[in-house]
């Protein structure tokens, strides 16, 4: 054997052949217009950039609070339910994938690809979510050897309606856990609450509503984790509370589903700085309010601009934009852009090719982007 046949023979076949999710691009170049992975274009407030720095001293020798108790306690107040159902994760993304830990039976030991050996997956081991969505999902289903079901949204990437689901003949009321993402990504698109709380009731697992948009939408499903035994709402202080760098999501759920998921999760998984900015994030959301109208404003400021330079703008409840652009191929405007230093997203699946992912920055990157496109159009 080569000594790459030995050292592989040491790493197990399922991660052997395991396709890794693909984050987006986080380049360094300078003056860049960075619209790819739906960052807040606008820092953190004051006083959560002070709570920070006081934090940095001594202590940082010292382990942090292992489960985040005054950060749940906040979170329990601010959505009126009780401490015991919250986790806070490094990360919504480790929340989804406790999720799929503690939900979903790995499939024993197999030798290949799940979808040859199962074609009809057995329903514990299996994970479904609708497509297109968070291409995370897939990802987590295989990392813990278990199957993955894509279900299509329906025209314009519509829930099907719950009446509907039994004629779907991909839909798996039986799955052991199902993801929904509202509002969508990557369409932007937001989904009534009565019309998810319906394809709730007809799922037989875990449904778990992935929120990370939600701040940006008109309604959330909130309620629907608080009310229903099988729903878990997942929530993220990335995007909308300014906070990627510092790795905070959290779940709201039933206590029995919550704990059990608190058994899996490592002792400390969530940094202490995280835990601080999060806390201060809560005391000053008055902030972010603002911040979450001046984003709405200038998203929908941009989707009128390229509707009328000819772009089909699908209309978002989220802070990014899908569109269909005039002209050239995705693909080709996805270059241009980039040689001029905006960066967006296009993902070369079968289902998004079409497509750019344009995430909302502040009002002069966003003219930046019309103008360049109106230069590029010419
Ligand atoms: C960004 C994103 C996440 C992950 O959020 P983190 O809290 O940064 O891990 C989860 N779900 C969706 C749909 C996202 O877009």
């Amino acid at each position: 054997m080569t000594r790459n046949a030995v050292t592989d023979s040491w790493v197990r076949s399922l991660v052997r052949n395991l396709q890794p999710y693909v984050p987006g691009e986080q380049p360094r170049i300078k003056g860049l217009i960075k619209l790819n992975t739906n960052e807040n274009p606008y820092p953190p407030s004051p006083r959560v950039l002070e709570a920070v720095r006081a934090a940095v001293d001594g202590r940082l020798r010292l382990y942090p609070d292992p489960t985040a108790e005054r950060l749940r306690e906040k979170l329990a107040r601010l959505h009126g339910c009780e401490v015991d159902q919250i986790l806070v994760g490094n990360g919504a993304d480790e929340i989804l994938r406790l999720a799929v830990h503690t939900f979903v039976e790995p499939v024993a030991a197999q030798r290949g690809p799940l979808s040859r050996r199962y074609l009809v997956p057995p329903a514990p081991a299996l994970v479904q979510s609708f497509v297109p969505s968070y291409s995370l999902y897939p990802v987590l289903a295989a990392q813990h050897g278990a199957a993955f079901n894509p279900v299509p949204l329906q025209l314009e990437f519509a829930l099907p309606e719950a009446s509907q689901l039994r004629f779907l003949k991909e839909w798996q009321p039986q799955a052991a856990l199902t993801f929904i993402t509202t509002p969508n990504a990557p369409s932007g698109r937001g989904y009534a609450t009565a019309q998810i709380e319906a394809i709730c009731a007809r799922s037989k697992g875990v449904v778990l509503l992935d929120e990370t948009y939600a701040d940006f939408a008109q309604e959330n499903a909130l309620r629907l984790a608080l009310s229903q035994p099988n729903v878990i709402v997942c929530r993220s202080f990335s995007k909308a509370y300014c906070l990627c760098f510092l790795r905070v999501g959290y779940a709201v759920g039933p206590k029995p589903l919550i704990q059990a998921m608190h058994k899996l999760r490592d002792s400390y998984n969530v940094n202490g700085l995280g835990q601080v900015a999060a806390e201060a994030t809560l005391d000053d959301l008055r902030y972010y309010r603002d911040n979450f109208r001046k984003i709405i404003e200038t998203r929908d400021w941009t989707a009128q601009r390229l509707t009328e330079l000819g772009f089909r703008v699908f209309p978002s409840q989220t802070n990014f934009l899908l569109v269909r652009p005039a002209g050239p191929p995705a693909g080709e405007w996805f270059h241009k852009l980039r040689d001029n230093r905006i960066l967006v997203r296009w993902f070369d699946t079968h289902d998004l090719s079409e497509y750019l992912r344009i995430s909302v920055g502040t009002p002069e990157e966003m003219e930046t982007l019309v103008k360049t496109v109106k230069r590029l159009l010419r």
